[in-house]
């Protein structure tokens, strides 16, 4: 299972709860595809002219 980028916006803005924090935390450690979307996410957010 994967997290959605609803969930990874949550984590990156540091509005999840501190346990599901950990859980992801690992989870980005080793899943490659979570970590690109994390990324994609920063990079979205950074282009955003508003
Ligand atoms: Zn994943």
């Amino acid at each position: 299972m994967h997290y959605t980028i609803f969930e990874l916006d949550q984590y990156r803005n540091h509005v999840m709860s501190w346990f599901r924090r950990i859980f992801c935390r690992l989870h980005l450690q080793h899943c490659h595809r979570c970590r690109e979307r994390l990324t994609s996410l920063r990079l979205d957010v950074s282009r955003r002219v508003n």
